[in-house]
């Protein structure tokens, strides 16, 4: 079930007084409480292992809600040189930082190590690639990307390990260890990533199993011990109405049992389990607000509205489903079949299709629920369109603007416009 928007229509109504739609709205106190719930679950006596969250900062990168997740005792998870620099600015640095990135440029390799960040390598190729990038340095921590290939099945949206570009296969694996060794390093993770928003408890725990086989097995065949082993993203939220959100007591437990299992007693234990999750974390706590401008009947109805697939892709780009509510409206029949649309020029800008909604008059705001995970992250500037601003819901009831929206003078600031009457 999608979290309720947090203000009611006069309140939003008096916030777009100072901040005009489209806009992004962002829950804190919210934000808070699922990291509480996160922290509560993997903890002890509950979670057998130590435990830490890396919040995948590409599904809302704003160095503002990093600062409230770093409060909070979450890492980050990197996988650009922007996401590295946000993750220093929120005064995340060292082991609370990975980088997982996969054709990774020198650069970035370099950026990541001056951080301190613990580098997930994709390849064992990247061993060389990053001691040759960092002049013959290696880090004394480093983590590699397992792809289990054939031996594991990924979920629907995910997709087959085997046609996923990231990560080593086995083989390379049991090899990249002991050649990490050879040149330093003495702390060793690995790191698998499987499934995307996936509510079955039971593929996170299967996941845990998986890292935790190998891991024995790493030990085995090579004397490497790994000290920590990283889940992943990919913990689902329930988009649609109806459908119940993920049990973190089951999830945890699920894992416990695995760690039970297959790591208690053994000279794994204690075996830091890590996560990196986006969505999970900051989706169901974010709205997009945008208010119905227009109303066209032809084949089908139409309410055209001021925010378009620039400012939230997935429905464009997936089809995804994300629950719509007309503010003041919320307890109305939904009599009206509608097709909700922006003002892009492309037919997939729909934020609803064939969509049961109460009767929609111009002016109305509309309220676009679980987007605070991948939604003003993926926005671009297609057809010229400028990016929203993003607001905060603070603790106290106030509102923070933690980023202005996009000018034209931004839009055009690359532009070498003192060239133009010359040209
Ligand atoms: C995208 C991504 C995540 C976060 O995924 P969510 O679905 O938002 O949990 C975590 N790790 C890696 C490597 C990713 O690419």
């Amino acid at each position: 079930m999608p979290l309720p928007f947090p203000l009611t229509r006069e309140q939003t109504e008096a916030v777009a007084q100072r901040h005009p739609t489209p806009f992004h709205l962002y829950s804190e106190p919210s934000i808070r409480a699922t990291c509480r719930a996160i922290s509560a679950a993997f903890s002890a006596p509950a979670f057998p292992a130590p435990y830490r969250e890396f919040f995948a900062v590409k599904a809302l990168p704003n160095p503002f809600i990093l600062k409230i997740l770093a409060a909070e005792g979450f890492g980050a998870d990197c996988s650009s040189l922007a996401e590295l620099e946000l993750c220093r600015l929120a005064g995340l640095s060292g082991d609370r930082v990975m980088f997982t990135s996969n054709e990774t440029p020198d650069e970035e390799f370099r950026a990541a190590f001056s951080l301190g960040a613990i580098l997930n390598l994709d390849d064992i190729s990247h061993v060389e690639a990053l001691r040759s990038a960092l002049d013959g340095r290696f880090p004394s921590t480093i983590c590699f990307r397992y792809n289990p290939g054939p031996a594991r099945t990924g979920n629907a949206i995910i997709g087959n390990p085997t046609e996923a570009k990231y990560g080593l296969t086995r083989d390379q694996i049991l090899q990249a260890y002991p050649l990490a060794r050879s040149l330093g390093a003495t702390r060793f993770g690995l790191h698998t990533m499987v499934v995307s928003n996936e509510l079955n408890p039971d593929y996170h725990a299967e996941t845990a199993r998986m890292v935790f086989t190998l891991a024995r097995e790493i030990l085995d065949k090579t004397g490497v011990r790994v000290s920590f082993v990283n889940n992943g993203g990919g913990l689902g939220i329930p988009y649609k109405p109806g459908i119940a959100p993920m049990d973190l007591s089951v999830l945890a437990r699920g894992i416990a049992a695995a760690y039970d299992e297959l790591i208690k007693g053994t000279p794994l234990d204690p075996l830091e389990f890590y996560t990196e999750w986006g969505r999970f974390v900051t989706g169901p706590s974010g709205w997009l607000v945008t208010r119905a401008i227009r109303h066209k009947n032809t084949y089908r109805d139409y309410v055209g509205v001021d925010a378009s697939m620039a400012d939230l892709m997935r429905p464009g780009i997936y089809g995804a489903y994300h629950h719509l509510t007309v503010l003041g409206k919320e307890d109305a029949p939904a009599t009206e079949t509608y097709d909700v649309v922006g003002s892009l020029c492309e037919n997939c800008d729909k934020f609803a299709v064939q969509r049961s909604l109460p009767p929609i008059s111009d002016g109305d705001l509309l309220v676009i629920h679980d987007t605070g995970a991948h939604g003003h992250a993926m926005g671009y500037n297609y057809n010229g369109k400028l990016r929203h601003a993003e607001l905060l819901l603070r603790p106290d009831g106030t509102i923070l603007p933690i980023r202005r929206p996009e000018t034209l003078t931004d839009l055009f600031a690359t532009l070498p416009l003192d060239r133009l009457s010359s040209f």
